[in-house]
């Protein structure tokens, strides 16, 4: 796809970040190039045409994807933050990551129950970033509809620990 192209010829690759062992995959210079951006955003907004109501941004880069599709998309933006950051009741999962653990959490009452939630993030690794993300869309009382991803890294199998809803990647490498 002509968003795949841009992946492929812009995205930087640096070993050892943030730690020995990690080769880190930097998707920035991809979003600070326009026409690859919304390719970006397009092939994101397409794939999943008519299956969502809202879509639901993981902490940080997430966020930069969901507000585009969101808007793009007439659809409603959830912001799913590392833990701490939000005020008021929320609902928290814990999870590991590929370099060290983490906890994810969102506000609860922001959308009607059952309303049909995409989930989007930059990297698709091992996967935990993502299966919480979902506990935390079904625990909302929502439903799980698709998830987008930029680059998936299928080395790391992550698919394998996502549940039944659609997984679209840009680029799997
Ligand atoms: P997972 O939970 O699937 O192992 O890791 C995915 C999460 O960690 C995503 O939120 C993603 O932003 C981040 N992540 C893991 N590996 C990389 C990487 O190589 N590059 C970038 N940009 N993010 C990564």
């Amino acid at each position: 796809s002509p968003a795949a192209d841009y992946v492929h010829s812009l995205l930087a690759s640096y070993p050892d970040f943030p730690q020995a062992g990690i080769l880190f995959r930097d998707l920035n210079p991809v979003f600070a190039h326009a026409k690859a951006f919304r390719s970006i955003v397009d092939e994101l907004v397409g794939t999943h045409v008519g299956q969502f109501d809202a879509v639901a941004g993981i902490e940080a880069r997430g966020f930069l994807l969901a507000a585009a599709v969101g808007y793009a998309a007439d659809a409603a933006v959830l912001a799913v933050r590392k833990g701490g950051k939000l005020p008021g009741p929320v609902l928290t999962e814990e999870y590991d990551l590929e370099y060290g653990s983490a906890r994810l959490e969102l506000e609860v009452g922001q959308l009607p129950p059952d309303s049909r939630v995409l989930v989007l993030d930059d990297v698709l690794a091992t996967g935990g970033t993502i299966a919480a993300t979902s506990r935390l869309i079904e625990r909302a009382g929502y439903q799980l509809t698709g998830v987008g991803v930029v680059l998936e890294l299928t080395a790391l199998q992550g698919r394998a620990r996502l549940g039944a809803a659609p997984v679209h990647a840009i680029v799997a490498a």
